[in-house]
């Protein structure tokens, strides 16, 4: 039906990658075509399987669509966002299609880099399931059922692990009984690589440095948040563990917490193993702390004197500071801190209090340009500051099709430098 990914070189090569993120409920797809790094369509279908199942799908031209009902399963969303995209005249069968690009949460200790699926990959992404119990199955769904539609096509799983896998295993391993850690599958895996990947490059080409000369902080602030410590271009230690409950203070996570605490309360006030789970994964962070998990809820209440929010604020600031602390000392030379993700790109506050005193580090802002709105990766700091602050918008989905054409992609394709555009 199509080229094959060696053929690829050909004025009508394939260059287009279909990137999904498939939740248990949800189906999140961007359509993007590598020849320009363009996105030519996004959407989500949601609630799938449930009573009202709705698919939202935007094209490049504008003009949002919406369908409700009849997504009983994957495969029945999965056609429909084909059917979307082929009354756009960008069709799944479409010749230019060159690979499905999935979102994997976990790759566990096997896999460092993206790789094409096939029987032994899946199973090798069910055996992680026990790390991964919410996640792992269904981004296992999304793969069989895009296998099923295009079984022609490669399917690259790009897994959220894979860029924290060069980490030195001083760094991974946590200090405990190495033979139970190692039956258990037990070390610090660390999640969100794929942002981590792209924003510790984007801020070496931000400071017009080749990666591998550059030591960088990224600090991903999402309503998940990581941070990672990178050094010439390879993740040497973050801050989310075996699962991505570790590390900073999140929206809903509590991040670091003594490992004594859940045993007290399961022992000293009855709570089950499931309810420990949900108060720290999902009644923590920001929201125990103050009942709010939006930052921008947390500032407007902060700033109208609400001393809940302000603790929450500060907790959450304490936390990174100490992570960024932390990551200088694991790298030795910083060349810049990095902030990304909706926070971390939006919150000027939150970047302007979370380098405040550090200047010993040589890591400060300058106001002005720390409160400039822009979707573009940009300096903050002052010009000829030790240490260089970013904010550089992360992009997850465009770092999963750049993987995943990269690894379909040929010689003929890098030499025609399709891959300029993103470095
Ligand atoms: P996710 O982890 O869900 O991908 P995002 O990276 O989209 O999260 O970040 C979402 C969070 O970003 C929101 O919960 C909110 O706290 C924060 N956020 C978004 N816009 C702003 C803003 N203008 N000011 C402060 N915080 C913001």
């Amino acid at each position: 039906m199509t080229d094959s990914p060696t053929s690829l070189g050909s004025p009508d090569s394939p260059t287009r990658v279909l990137v999904l993120n498939s939740g248990s409920s949800s189906l999140k797809y961007q359509l993007l075509d590598m020849a320009d790094a363009s996105r030519l369509a996004v959407g989500l279908v949601e609630r799938i399987g449930e009573a009202d199942p709705r698919l939202v799908h935007t094209p490049r031209s504008g003009g949002k669509r919406e369908r409700t009902g009849g997504f009983a399963d994957h495969a029945a969303a999965l056609a429909a966002v084909s059917e979307e995209l082929a009354a756009d005249g960008l069709g799944l069968d479409s010749p230019a299609l060159a690979a499905f690009g999935h979102r994997v949460v976990h790759g566990g200790s096997r896999f460092g880099e993206p790789v094409v699926v096939d029987d032994g990959v899946e199973a090798e992404i069910e055996r992680l399931v026990p790390l991964a119990p919410l996640h792992n199955p269904a981004n296992l769904t999304g793969i069989r059922t895009a296998r099923e539609l295009r079984p022609d096509l490669p399917q690259v799983a790009v897994f959220d692990t894979a860029f924290h896998r060069t980490m030195p295993e001083y760094a991974a391993r946590y200090a405990i009984d190495v033979a139970t850690a190692d039956e258990h599958l037990i070390r610090r895996y660390g999640f969100h690589g794929t942002s981590h990947a792209y924003v510790s490059r984007k801020c070496a080409a931000l400071l017009g440095k080749d990666p591998a000369d550059v030591n960088v902080i990224v600090l991903h602030l999402g309503n998940g948040a990581s941070a990672s410590a990178v050094a010439g271009g390879r993740c040497v230690d973050t801050s989310m563990g075996m699962t991505p409950l570790e590390g900073l203070v999140m929206g809903t996570r509590s991040g670091d917490i003594d490992p004594a605490v859940p045993l007290h309360l399961q022992r000293a006030a009855g709570m089950s193993v499931d309810e420990t789970d949900e108060l720290l994964n999902k009644r923590s962070g920001l929201t125990g702390l103050c009942g709010d998990n939006d930052m921008r809820e947390i500032l407007r209440r902060s700033d109208a004197g609400d001393q809940r929010a302000r603790l929450a604020f500060d907790v959450y600031i304490h936390r990174l500071k100490k992570y960024i602390g932390a990551y200088a000392a694991v790298l030795g030379r910083v060349d810049a801190v990095a902030f990304t993700a909706g926070v971390g790109e939006n919150a000027a506050a939150v970047r302007e209090a979370a380098v405040a005193g550090l200047e010993p580090l040589g890591l400060s802002v300058d106001p002005e340009r720390n409160t400039v709105r822009s979707d573009e990766p940009r300096i903050i700091s002052q010009d000829g500051a030790r240490v260089v602050v970013a904010v550089v918008p992360t992009d997850e989905e465009l770092e999963i099709a750049q993987q995943t054409f990269a690894l379909v992609g040929t010689e003929n394709v890098r030499k025609n430098e399709i891959r300029t555009p993103l470095s």
